[in-house]
């Protein structure tokens, strides 16, 4: 064996999230030598990061867990029916310690490049202290909302406060009582930072671009008695998750929107927006996603509820969105979010009327006057879906660059795999089920259906796996034919790619991030798949796998 063949793993997984922890325990319960390497300092990705006030799930705790271990769903016990960041890291910190999983993990390790070698069927990592690493597969478990996206607003190195983006907020606590804050942004983010310290800062801006649609959280606690009745439920739970479209407990109305009468749609209506989590979206009739002329009118309902809850009717007037309709974005959920707006401390700034024209040293200013602030949140939302990947230097075969492929947005199969990449697998990647359900429902189904792909090429000697380029495009074809039904697809939200921050997402051009069939149907296309001996995939067998006893015992794959 020449040294230019030597694998220093088997498999590397990039990313320690919620993904990267259930691969790297797939593949160390195979044996296999592996690895992970998380740009962070530590374990758990999106729940390591975000560490703003009010961050926490809009999945019910326990649909969001990892379903493979029945000892574990027996172990944990959710406080919350949507719980917050620390006690989510705890959490993957639990599932991490309890399967022993953090041997397998190397912090501070950035991937910045991964470069193919098509004599010897491997990848070539650096990591960004030099560092080169060899290994037949890469699984990509960088995340989907993990590279956050700051304005471009001039002068923001000049601020001497406090500043920083809500993914970057500092681990250590920041005091903010009798601050006076400006947060800008009132997306998914900045909808949870905003009601959550809107009575703890001295004074609040809130610098609104676009008004987002947001619908009460409804969270409460889970006591023990609740505790122990989902954990006797939780085989019908996920059973229900699977069935779903969206992979929640929630199932959509299937009665026609035009088939009750306007009494009987309000009724539900009231329902949902005392029910808890995404019921208000995903219990909804299903015309809310297709039809415009139903969209509408939920959406007059919803805009009723926000100037019901909003005492000067002009701010309510600005919090309702008029350049979309109700949940053809992802849906922010809310705590007294509205009812922020009706304290004196607390001040809403349109910036499309008054756009902000520089960050000064003391705050920022808008085209209609200086605002002096202690700290500035960003809440601006991420790079979405296809950032992590753009971000790192991934060449495929003949020096092609993934980067490039996908200027214009993803081309994958199955959102797994890329043409031209081989052995470059993405759990979660665009186009996945992951990314427009539960996250975790999809991650686990992904990373499920990763690892049965390269047991069955170590299981047949194959060395490569390269998805053919009409696969790719007959699925990125279905997936841009699951969005024409959608309203969503007129949307500017990170499901279309748009983000005004990154250069090439301005509006106007889609691009087909998300998989929109529902999961159902996403699991039983990728399963097919893999019954038909992976159709659509051409395996090469350059190198033989072999396998041997390690030191413990356990069976490792190397390369001969
Ligand atoms: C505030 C917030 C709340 C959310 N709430 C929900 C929710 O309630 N329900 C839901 O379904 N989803 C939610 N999401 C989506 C959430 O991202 C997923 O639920 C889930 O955490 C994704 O896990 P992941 O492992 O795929 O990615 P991540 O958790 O993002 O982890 C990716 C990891 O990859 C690492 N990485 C990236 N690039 C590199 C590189 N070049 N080199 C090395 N390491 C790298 C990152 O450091 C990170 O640790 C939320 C997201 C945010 C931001």
């Amino acid at each position: 064996m020449s040294d230019r063949t030597r694998l220093d793993q088997e498999v590397i997984v990039i990313g320690a999230g919620v993904a990267g922890i259930y691969q790297i325990k797939l593949l160390a319960d195979l044996g296999v030598d592996a690895t992970v390497l998380d740009a962070a300092g530590d374990l758990g990705g999106t729940w390591y990061r975000n560490r703003y006030p009010g961050a926490r799930f809009d999945s019910e705790s326990y649909t969001y867990g990892y379903s493979f271990s029945k000892e574990l769903l027996n172990e944990w016990h959710w406080k919350e029916r949507f719980s917050s960041q620390p006690e989510n890291l705890r959490y993957l910190n639990y599932v991490a310690g309890k399967f022993d999983l953090r041997k397998y993990m190397q912090f501070n390790c950035k991937v910045e490049a991964a470069h193919f070698d098509e004599t010897n069927h491997l990848w070539r990592l650096t990591i960004d202290n030099g560092r080169q690493l060899t290994s037949r597969f890469v699984i990509m478990t960088v995340g989907l909302l993990s590279i956050p996206t700051p304005p471009r607003f001039k002068g923001m190195d000049k601020f001497k406060g406090r500043s920083f983006h809500t993914f970057h907020w500092p681990h250590e606590p920041v005091e903010m009582i009798g601050k006076r804050v400006a947060v800008i942004g009132t997306g998914a983010t900045g909808i949870q930072v905003i009601a959550e310290i809107a009575d703890k800062v001295g004074d609040l801006t809130v610098f609104q671009r676009r008004p987002n649609w947001c619908a009460p959280l409804n969270n409460g606690p889970i006591s023990e008695a609740e505790m122990a009745d989902i954990r006797s439920r939780y085989n019908d739970i996920f059973k229900t998750c699977r069935r779903s479209p969206g992979g929640f407990e929630h199932e959509p109305d299937r009665r026609g929107f035009y088939e009750v009468s306007r009494e009987e749609r309000l009724a539900l209506w009231d329902k949902l927006y005392g029910s808890p989590g995404f019921a208000i979206w995903l219990r909804n009739f299903r015309e809310i996603f297709t039809d415009e002329k139903a969209n509408a009118e939920f959406s007059e309902y919803v805009a009723d509820r926000i100037r019901r809850r909003v005492k000067d009717p002009a701010v309510a007037e600005k919090l309702i969105p008029r350049d979309h309709g109700f949940g053809v974005q992802r849906v922010p959920m809310e705590t007294h979010y509205f009812e922020a707006y009706n304290r004196n401390n607390v001040h809403l700034v349109d910036i499309s009327e008054t756009p902000v024209e520089e960050i000064t040293e003391t705050g920022l200013r808008t085209t209609e006057r200086d605002y002096q602030f202690d700290i500035i949140v960003y809440a601006t939302g991420f790079d979405a879906i296809t950032g992590a990947f753009d971000r790192i230097d991934i060449q495929g075969v003949g020096g092609a660059k993934l980067r490039d492929k996908w200027s214009d947005g993803p081309s994958t199969y199955l959102g797994m795999l890329v043409h031209g990449f081989p052995n470059f697998l993405m759990p979660s990647g665009p186009q996945s089920g992951s990314a427009s359900t539960n996250y975790p429902r999809g991650i686990e189904t992904g990373v499920n259906w990763c690892t049965k792909l390269v047991n069955y090429m170590w299981d047949h000697g194959h060395t490569r796996a390269d998805p053919a380029l009409e696969a790719q495009d007959r699925w990125t074809e279905h997936v841009k034919q699951m969005y024409s039904a959608m309203l969503m697809r007129k949307a500017k939200s990170w499901f279309t790619g748009y983000n005004s921050n990154v250069p090439g997402h301005e509006h106007g051009k889609i691009r087909y991030f998300v998989y929109n069939g529902g999961a159902p149907k996403y699991v039983s296309q990728i399963n097919e798949v893999a019954e038909n001996g992976y159709e659509g995939i051409v395996f090469t067998s350059g190198f033989t796998s072999v396998q041997r006893q390690g030191e413990d015992g356990k069976q490792r794959r190397e390369n001969a």
